[in-house]
C-alpha cells in the first residue's frame, strides 16, 4: 500500500507534469472541462473493485448493496436533470452509449442519417471507419455553403429521398442551436427514429440555457465530461418504451462490467449540474463564446482573412475560419499553443486543405469557465486569440498576458496534489 510516487514514479511524475500544464495553460478544446474535486474522488474511489454486471437489484454478482445505491442515485439525478422517463448511467464513453442506442434502435443494414463528419458531425454518426459507418448503411447530410447552417427543408427532402430508418440530430462542431422539433416532424414523415446526440450542449441543457432535445427525440445519448463536467463516460436517455432494449444493449450488448466508481461519480456531477452554481457558470460559458466571437469579428482580424462560422454563435464554442488566412488550422493551433492558449484544429464545411492540416479552429469557453473566467478575462483571451491570429504579435508578451490569467485563477486551488 505505498504511495504512487513509491511505486511508480514515472506515472507519478506524468500526472505532476500533466496537472503543472492545465494550471500553467488557458484549456480552450471545446469538448473538454475540468472535474470538480468531488467527481475525482468518487471516481478514485474503492468502488473501482467492484463487479456489478447486470442493473441495480438484478446484479450476476454478489456484494453490491452500496454501488445500487450510488447507480439509483445516478439514474434518479440525471432523468430528474433532463426531465427524461428512462436513463441508463453505464456506457464507458460517449461512443460506447452511441453504439449501444444504434443497435437498440435498428438492425445492422439498416440506414441513417446524420450530420457529416466533415461538416461538424461525430465518427459514431456514420464514419466509414467507425462501427456506424461499417453496420450501417450512410446517408449524410450538409451544411449550406452560404450559411453554414442546416437547412431543414433541403434535410427534408434528403429524408424523404433516402428513407432512413434513424435520424441523428447533434455535432461536434456546430454554433447554432439544431431545431428539434423540425428535425422529430422529419422523423415521423419518413418513419423514422430520432436519436439526439447531445454530447457537446448537454451542460446547457441541463441549465436550461439551451433548448432540451429530451421531449422530442425517441433516444437522446451525451458524454459526462463536456459542457456536463464530469467523468469521462457517456449515459443515455429515452423514452420508457425503449428502456428495456436500452438496457440490454447496453449490457450484455454492448459492455461487461460497469464502473461503479464512475457511475458514482456520474451521480455527483448530476447532483451539480442542478446547482445555481453550475447554471451561472454555464452562463458564463456562453457569454465568453459570445465575447470571443465579437472579438474575431472586428475590422482588424477581418483584414487577415480570418472570421467565425456562421458569424456568431449559440452555444459554447466558436469556430474559425481560416480558409482565407495565411494560417491554416495547424499553423494557428501551434501558434496558439506557443502562448499558452490549448486549442484544436478543426476542418471548416468545405475545406479546401487536407484533414491533418485544416482551415480551421474549435475554440471552446467551459474548462475557462469553471475556472472562474467571466466577461473580463474572456475579453482579454478574445483579444490574446485576434492578436495572435492577425500575425506578427509579440508571442513573449502575449504569453505574459496568458500567464498572468492563468496565476490569477488557479486550477483546484488549495489542493495542491493529486
Ligand atoms: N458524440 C459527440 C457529439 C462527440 O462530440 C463525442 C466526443 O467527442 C462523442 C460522441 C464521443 O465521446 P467519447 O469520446 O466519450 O467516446
Amino acid at each position: 500500500n505505498l504511495p504512487l510516487a513509491d511505486v511508480d514514479p514515472e506515472i507519478a511524475a506524468v500526472l505532476d507534469q500533466e496537472l503543472g500544464r492545465q494550471r500553467g495553460t488557458l484549456e480552450m478544446i471545446a469538448s473538454e472541462n475540468f472535474a470538480p474535486r468531488a467527481v475525482m474522488e468518487a471516481q478514485g474511489s474503492v468502488l473501482t473493485n467492484k463487479y456489478a454486471e447486470g442493473y441495480p437489484g438484478r446484479r450476476y454478482y454478489g456484494g453490491c448493496e452500496y454501488v445500487d445505491i450510488a447507480e439509483n442515485l445516478a439514474i434518479d439525478r440525471v432523468k430528474a436533470l433532463f426531465d427524461a422517463e428512462f436513463a441508463n448511467v453505464q456506457p464507458h464513453s460517449g461512443a460506447q452509449a452511441n453504439a449501444a442506442a444504434l443497435s437498440a434502435l435498428i438492425n445492422p443494414g439498416d440506414k441513417i442519417l446524420g450530420l457529416s463528419l466533415a461538416h461538424g458531425g461525430h465518427l459514431t454518426h456514420g464514419m466509414k471507419l467507425n462501427f456506424s459507418g461499417k453496420l450501417y448503411q450512410v446517408a449524410a447530410y450538409q451544411v449550406e455553403e452560404d450559411t453554414f447552417r442546416i437547412d431543414m427543408d433541403k434535410l427534408r427532402e434528403q429524408a424523404l429521398a433516402e428513407r432512413p430508418q434513424v435520424i441523428i440530430a447533434g455535432w461536434s462542431a456546430y454554433p447554432r442551436h439544431l431545431d428539434f422539433a423540425a428535425f422529430r416532424s422529419i422523423a415521423d414523415e419518413v418513419g423514422a427514429y430520432l436519436w439526439t446526440d447531445m454530447a457537446h450542449f448537454a451542460g446547457l441543457v441541463a441549465a436550461g440555457l439551451h433548448p432540451s432535445p429530451v421531449p422530442h427525440s425517441h433516444v437522446v445519448t451525451s458524454t459526462v465530461h463536456k459542457t456536463l463536467a464530469g467523468p469521462r463516460s457517456g449515459v443515455i436517455l429515452a423514452k420508457q418504451e425503449f428502456g428495456k432494449k436500452l438496457n440490454s444493449n447496453v449490457f450484455p450488448g454492448q459492455q461487461g462490467g460497469p464502473l461503479m466508481h464512475v457511475i458514482a461519480a456520474k451521480a455527483v456531477a448530476f447532483k451539480i449540474a442542478g446547482s445555481a452554481e453550475f447554471k451561472e457558470r454555464q452562463e458564463r460559458v456562453l457569454e465568453g463564446a459570445r465575447i470571443i466571437a465579437d472579438r474575431l469579428n472586428q475590422q482588424d482580424v477581418a483584414e487577415a482573412g480570418v472570421s467565425v462560422l456562421t458569424g456568431g454563435t449559440d452555444v459554447h464554442l466558436v469556430l474559425v475560419d481560416l480558409r482565407n488566412s495565411e494560417l491554416d488550422g495547424q499553423q494557428a493551433e501551434d501558434l496558439l499553443h506557443a502562448v499558452g492558449i490549448t486549442v484544436n484544429r478543426n476542418a471548416v464545411p468545405f475545406d479546401p486543405r487536407p484533414p491533418m492540416v485544416t482551415s480551421g479552429l474549435r475554440i471552446g469557453t467551459p474548462a475557462l469557465a469553471t475556472r472562474g473566467f467571466g466577461a473580463n478575462e474572456f475579453t482579454e483571451v478574445g483579444d490574446i486569440i485576434a492578436t495572435a491570429l492577425k500575425g506578427g504579435a509579440d508571442l513573449e508578451s502575449l504569453q505574459a498576458r496568458v500567464d498572468k490569467l492563468a496565476n490569477d485563477f488557479p486550477l483546484y486551488p488549495g489542493h495542491e496534489e493529486w
